[in-house]
């Protein structure tokens, strides 16, 4: 077992029980406060560990990392480090905030420079992503899209089956949660024996995904198998892959979703490892028929992770329209990124991975607005009584995800982003 996931470990930072971060978890991320950051940092509860301001007390020696690596806007130069890198400073850190341990607990000084509330930080994008790859590796969702828009006899495509289909989106517009989103204007065909018309898009929907993101490079003409892929994944986050169902679909013939895409996707803050995830493997659905021999994969590679959605109009509660698990994932991440550079693409460290809008079997499980009410045919009742096809002006939309088993929690927080009207 991997010694940082030792159930039975207590931090003496204090860690409510339903915390998402446990001393089992150890996240990283990058913060920003006042004058200091932006840094790396991990989280136990509700409080941040500058790893900057910890190395300096000499408790990370012989890790292997330069202190500077923890000096920087982006864990991009961390993770290049590698896997084994990771797991030794996790089960450092591990250590460091065990209960019994006296070395930082019992100096005041060092507490009040390494030790920041949550609430008194900024959470920043934690990698700069260079490529971003989303999938669409959710059957339930991929047979609802097909059932509503193609034929309900052949909802899946051929091709479904046998490839985890995906597309090249955009890097520059994926953002940390907290960032609030403009409503985008586009093209679109609202009758179909009239023209195109400009404006703001009136079905701004969120997709619920997860995303993994890339540890380790390869070289052009390099393929990796599904059994090294997970050495190549640093670690996962939700992601809200904003979409504006209008303009994609007049734009998306024949080369796929374009500026529909790319206004503004929102990721969780904090980065969970794979490591962390570990307790929480299970198996994914039978692929039948059988899948090609390079995307076959051994052993449990998908994850039990509790996924819910909340819409939360302005001055209002949040009020929840989704509960959806990643586990539903018919494509894993390791045939993902084997199918990813089976061509011979190379991938860097931070390139970021799209799981896909994750839907389950039931209603109250589908991953878009689009699906829940079922392209607008059965709008949301929302606590105040108004209607939801889509996301309106205003609203706030907000995804948490965690793993929950024996006792055990170990989650990513939120990710929560505004609609704000058209500029
Ligand atoms: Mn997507």
């Amino acid at each position: 077992m991997i010694k940082a996931n030792n159930p039975d470990l207590k931090s003496w930072i204090e860690v409510e029980k339903r915390s998402d971060f446990p001393i089992q978890n150890i996240p990283f991320g990058i913060f920003r406060k006042n004058g200091t950051g932006p840094r790396a940092a991990t989280r136990i509860g509700d409080t941040v560990v500058d790893l900057y301001a910890l190395s300096k007390y000499k408790v990370l020696d012989g890790l292997g990392i330069h202190p500077e690596v923890f000096n920087k806007p982006v864990l991009n130069d961390f993770i290049a480090l590698g896997k084994p890198t990771w797991q030794a400073l996790r089960d450092r850190l591990s250590e460091i905030f065990e209960e019994n341990n006296p070395i930082i607990r019992d100096n005041p000084g060092a507490k009040a420079e390494i030790l920041y509330s949550i609430d008194l930080v900024k959470m920043q994008m934690p990698v700069s992503v260079g490529d971003y790859t989303d999938f669409y590796s959710s059957i339930e969702h991929a047979t609802n899209v097909g059932i509503m828009f193609r034929d309900p006899a052949n909802a899946l495509l051929p091709n479904w089956k046998h490839i985890p289909v995906g597309y090249h989106g955009r890097s520059s517009s994926i953002v940390v949660s907290g960032t609030d989103i403009h409503r985008p204007k586009g093209q679109t065909k609202p009758n179909e024996n009239e023209g195109p018309v400009f404006g703001p898009s009136k079905q701004v929907d969120f997709e619920l995904e997860m995303a993994f993101i890339t540890g380790k490079k390869t070289e052009l003409g390099e393929s990796v198998s599904t059994a090294d892929a997970e050495d190549h994944i640093f670690g996962m986050v939700v992601f809200n892959d904003l979409s504006a169902r209008d303009i994609q679909k007049w734009e998306y013939v024949p080369l796929g979703p374009f500026l529909s895409k790319n206004f503004g996707s929102v990721i969780s803050p904090w980065i969970v490892t794979l490591d962390a995830l570990e307790p929480f493997r299970t198996e994914g659905p039978v692929q039948e028929p059988a899948v090609l021999p390079y995307l076959q994969s051994e052993g449990k590679h998908n994850f039990d992770i509790k996924l819910d959605v909340f819409i939360q109009p302005e001055k209002q509660k949040e009020f929840q329209v989704c509960h959806s698990n990643f586990k539903y994932m018919y494509w894993n991440m390791a045939q993902q990124l084997a199918h990813q550079t089976i061509n011979g693409c190379n991938i860097n460290v931070g390139d970021m991975y799209g799981s896909g809008t994750i839907s389950g079997p039931t209603p109250d499980s589908f991953g878009s607005m689009l699906e829940i009410a079922w392209k607008g045919t059965k709008p949301v009742k929302m606590p105040d009584s108004s209607e939801r096809k889509f996301i309106l002006d205003n609203d706030t939309i907000i995804m948490r995800g965690y793993s929950e088993k024996d006792g055990l929690r170990i989650g990513f927080g939120e990710v929560s982003t505004k609609i704000l009207p058209a500029k």
